[in-house]
């Protein structure tokens, strides 16, 4: 993976045009979108793609190197600007005796974090672009506005430069934007989502990371960080995770990035097909805060402090796995039963077990009618076994079903003991 080195300095980062959002806001809502596809939210594999692990970085590195030494004799040769009064008084301020605080922001340390909000584009020859449809709105239009949020809270803390691989609805494939990452010298890459369920039923935030070694370790410490800040909000955590597929790393944005030598993680923060989950985005301000969370998450990671420009960057922890590539979870919950015993002639008291060795307990659900319909799935909240109330009676027992999900959403349905 890329070493941090010597920051080159860029203009500010641009701000998204409020006014075009807002229009293109319009007319997706003049347009009463309705669900027209089974809105999978996922950031797609692109399993053609060649992985070139390593070599990629480090060509890209030597050809950045190269640059980074034409700009810095070229900075020589030209002039110093000159420094305004306002500007002075500025760095006075930030100038601190312990020398925490850079006297010179303008050249103090920067991390170039890419804000990658998911999907873009028109969608007629590729429904990849347009993410999940639910509400009369697009994933794409959604995932803008965090992305914007989350720049303009996190600019205001110093030590960072932020950069978009879209700023409007736009097409773009994942190669092209791990491509642009790789282009502003990316130090990480973070690819902004929002989820569906096939059955609707699923809700909670979760993050994906790249598999294998630094960048799992980089990855899982950065998504956990922002994750905590998603649970905080109020959504259940579904925990960071990887996911590997023929290539490597499944999704194709880690992969891509991974092959430059670029952390990249997905955020998922939650589920547009679900009312608790939907409850925390379906508003222009939900969606800030959303942003605002993943801001707080990524300045805790780097300990970055608001209005304070920092002499010296933290080099983030970085906890190796053990074993490389750290491998998801293939096999549902294992040991699955319940008891029953009834509380009245309406109704009864049901214990659920599972065992889930490999990664955690998520949810757990029922059907009263042998599987035709389902209650909402609920939380595993519990260490060990849970225990829910049900309206059942008697005669309905020999239809129930209990099922019960890890973090991978796979699901094991329950023996009755
Ligand atoms: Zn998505």
């Amino acid at each position: 993976m890329k070493k941090r080195r010597r920051r080159r300095r860029r203009a500010g980062f641009r701000k998204l045009p409020v006014f075009l959002l807002m229009a293109v806001l319009a007319a997706a809502a003049a347009l009463g979108i309705h669900q027209i596809m089974r809105g999978e939210c996922g950031p797609g594999s692109d399993a053609g793609s060649a992985v070139l692990m390593g070599a990629g970085g480090r060509i890209e590195e030597a050809v950045r190197d190269t640059e980074e030494r034409q700009e810095t004799q070229q900075k020589l040769q030209e002039p110093a600007e000159e420094m305004t009064g306002a500007e002075q008084t500025a760095q006075d301020l930030e100038a601190d005796s312990s020398g925490k605080y850079a006297s010179d922001p303008e050249n103090a340390p920067k991390l170039r974090i890419v804000l990658d909000p998911g999907h873009g584009g028109p969608g007629i020859t590729d429904e990849q672009e347009l993410g999940a449809i639910y509400r009369n709105t697009y994933e794409k239009y959604l995932t803008l506005e965090i992305a914007r949020a989350l720049g303009e809270e996190l600019s205001q803390y110093g030590n960072v430069e932020i950069f978009y691989t879209r700023e409007s609805d736009t097409a773009l494939t994942l190669k092209e934007r791990a491509a642009y990452a790789a282009s502003v010298d990316a130090d990480v890459l973070i690819s902004l989502h929002l989820n569906a369920s096939r059955e609707h039923n699923l809700f909670g935030s979760e993050v994906f990371v790249s598999a294998y070694g630094e960048k799992y370790a980089y990855g899982s410490g950065l998504g956990s960080r922002i994750l905590s800040e998603l649970v905080d909000y109020g959504f259940a955590s579904k925990g960071v995770k990887t996911r590997l597929g023929s290539h490597g790393d499944y999704y194709g944005i880690i992969r891509e990035c991974g092959s430059l030598g670029i952390p990249a993680i997905i955020v998922e923060h939650g589920y547009m097909d679900e009312d608790r989950d939907w409850g925390r985005m379906d508003s222009e301000e939900e969606l800030q805060e959303l942003g605002r969370r993943d801001a707080a998450g990524i300045a805790a990671y780097f300990g970055l402090e608001k209005g304070r420009t920092l002499a010296e960057l933290m080099e983030p922890e970085l906890e190796l796995p053990e074993i490389s590539p750290v491998q998801p979870d293939i096999t549902p919950p294992e040991e699955v039963w319940y008891t029953l015993s009834r509380v009245s002639e309406n109704s009864a008291e049901i214990t659920l077990y599972a065992e889930e060795p490999e990664s955690s307990l998520m949810y757990y659900d029922y059907s009263l009618d042998g599987g035709e319909t389902w209650q909402s799935a609920q939380e595993w909240t519990e260490e060990g076994p849970v225990t829910f109330a049900a309206e059942i009676s008697a005669s309905q027992e020999s239809d129930l079903i209990v099922r019960a999900y890890n973090t991978y959403e796979l699901r094991t349905e329950a023996e009755r003991r």
